[in-house]
């Protein structure tokens, strides 16, 4: 029952004068003139708590899109009960009807939705059209296509059987619900941690960032549209420690699948672990945490594609992603001709509306993310061991707005050059040439992550021991080209170390995290 294998959906350009930009832009003015309501969604009923908070636009931080709604413990436990019992029938519909749900919500979406998608990820994200293009409608439509094709191939497993005994194997849902716990920076993200385990027949509790309920409340109104039974995902945007309160301590917590910083996964883990006698089953855990990315140059790098990759690994959606190259090792011999095309290209950087469709730049996402990487661009700027080459300056009067920023230091465990920024600031560490080893070793274990990396030469030999001595500092590593930008079904996505437990979004490998197989003999 194989079905062909997906092809990745079309990146639209929306250029000047095109259909889909004057679509794109009349959803943008929809958008921001209608504020809209947000309830929960538990057991498809929408719920109105009264508990609310409001949709801001980063880059216009005054203008509100919209309040929602926030879940309280009653109304958790409500969603945990709808959840359990969408589990009888959920866990019982044939998967090629659980597949066909998904791959019309997909279908939907490079339609018409996909205008309403990027529209809210653009406006209550701050992502440009072309970041907004790739996140919320190509990635997460290729999630759905390709989630659905490796599902497929799952449950063509067949295993071995002999005259005397026929052996089959059932990959069944988790006995109990999923916590889907996700992140601002990618729409395509939050939809597919949902998502994914429920293709798998699980239900699930999706609790949104409080910075990306806007555009994850549309995700959750394009499933329903797409004929999601009720209660399959319960859409319950809470604060944190109150959800983690219910969820963690109930009994039928079957798995969570998390993307969002390290610490907070570390402390769901030990909930866990302390909680552990209470569940019927042991969770399964799944998460992509932090990063601090490399790009590592070597002496025979192409000067151009390297610069190129610098810029756009580093600054595009602001640095706002877990792939962002945040930290870069350049040899001496090349840093005078690198630094000067550098900062002539970043000089090129338009930063500012969204709207505007020439920016390069939006804002970060929120006041918290523009404190904290103001201070360290702050910490940069008094110290002796560095030195701000360009950008630098933070203005949060309109919206919060961080110009893209390159520190250079002598130093390769700098702060900057070892912590998660998370925002557009790029640290540069010149190396001697003939410390070529010595400084790969450095960028193996001068942070505790292991997400992504780029490595740049045109020798085969440098490549090959650069791939050697970095084997475990990324999860993903990109040869000449920048650590950002994974496609589904290309570049299965994830990192180990303090940076996840490397299931690969986007991959059976994750899927077959939602299964609990079960084993049957028969014999004649
Ligand atoms: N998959 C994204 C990329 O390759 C990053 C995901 C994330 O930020 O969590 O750029």
């Amino acid at each position: 029952f194989k079905v062909k294998k997906p092809e990745n959906e079309p990146v639209l350009s929306y250029g000047a004068y095109s259909n889909e930009r004057a679509q794109l832009k009349a959803k943008l003015r929809e958008l921001k003139e209608t504020q809209i309501e947000i309830p929960l969604i538990v057991g498809g009923k929408e719920i109105y708590t009264g508990n609310t908070k409001k949709c801001l636009i980063p880059h216009n931080k005054d203008h509100v899109l919209g309040i929602y709604h926030m879940a309280g413990e009653q109304e958790i436990e409500m969603a945990i009960e709808a959840a359990l019992q969408a589990k009888k029938e959920w866990d019982e519909m044939p998967w090629q009807h659980r597949a066909s749900i998904f791959l019309k919500a997909a279908e939907l979406l490079s339609g018409p939705w996909r205008y309403t998608l990027n529209a809210a990820t653009m406006l209550g994200q701050s992502k440009t059209a072309y970041q907004a293009e790739i996140d919320s409608a190509c990635e997460l439509i290729d999630f759905i296509r390709f989630n659905t094709y490796f599902m497929t191939e799952i449950y063509d497993d067949q295993l071995i059987s002999t005259n005397e005994c026929w052996n089959r194997i059932e990959y069944r849902p988790l006995e109990g619900f999923v916590f889907s716990v996700t992140p601002f920076n990618f729409t395509a993200i939050g939809g597919n941690l949902a998502i994914s385990p429920a293709l798998m027949g699980n239900v699930v509790l999706w609790k949104p960032s409080r910075t990306a309920v806007y555009s994850n409340y549309f995700v959750m109104k394009l499933l329903q549209e797409a004929g999601l039974p009720d209660g399959v995902i319960n859409f319950v945007p809470s604060s944190g420690g109150l959800i983690g309160n219910k969820v963690f301590n109930h009994e039928s917590l079957a798995g969570i699948h998390f993307t969002g910083s390290t610490g907070v996964f570390n402390t769901m883990w030990k909930t866990i672990g302390e909680n552990i006698d209470k569940y019927k089953s042991y969770p399964k855990i799944v998460g992509e945490t932090g990063g601090k990315d490399f790009i590592f140059a070597h002496s025979l790098a192409n000067i151009n594609k390297l610069v190129t990759a610098l810029i756009r690994g580093a600054f595009e959606y602001q640095g706002q992603k877990c792939s962002a190259a945040s930290r870069a090792y350049i040899p001496n011999s090349i840093w005078t001709v690198l630094k000067c095309k550098l900062i002539s290209e970043a000089s090129t950087i338009k930063m500012g509306d969204i709207e505007d469709f020439t920016n390069f730049m939006g804002a970060v996402i929120d006041k918290e993310s523009f404190d904290k990487i103001k201070s360290y661009i702050d910490f940069a700027r008094n110290s002796d061991e560095a030195e701000i080459i360009w950008g630098g300056k933070c203005d949060d009067r309109v919206g919060y707005f961080i110009e893209p920023t390159i520190i250079a230091t002598k130093d390769p465990y700098f702060k900057t050059m070892t912590e998660e920024i998370f925002g557009p600031v790029l640290t540069i560490y010149v190396y001697e040439d003939e410390k070529f080893e010595e400084t790969l070793k450095i960028c193996n274990e001068s942070t505790p992550y292991g997400l992504t990396g780029g490595i740049f030469s045109q020798d085969r030999k440098a490549l090959i021991l650069m791939e050697r001595l970095l084997k475990y500092a990324a999860g993903n590593l990109y040869i000449n080209d920048k650590p950002t930008g994974a496609v589904v079904g290309q570049q299965p996505f994830g990192g180990a170390r303090a940076s996840g437990t490397n299931d690969k979004a986007g991959s059976k490998l994750n899927l077959l995290r939602w299964a609990n197989p079960r084993v049957i003999k028969e014999t004649f």
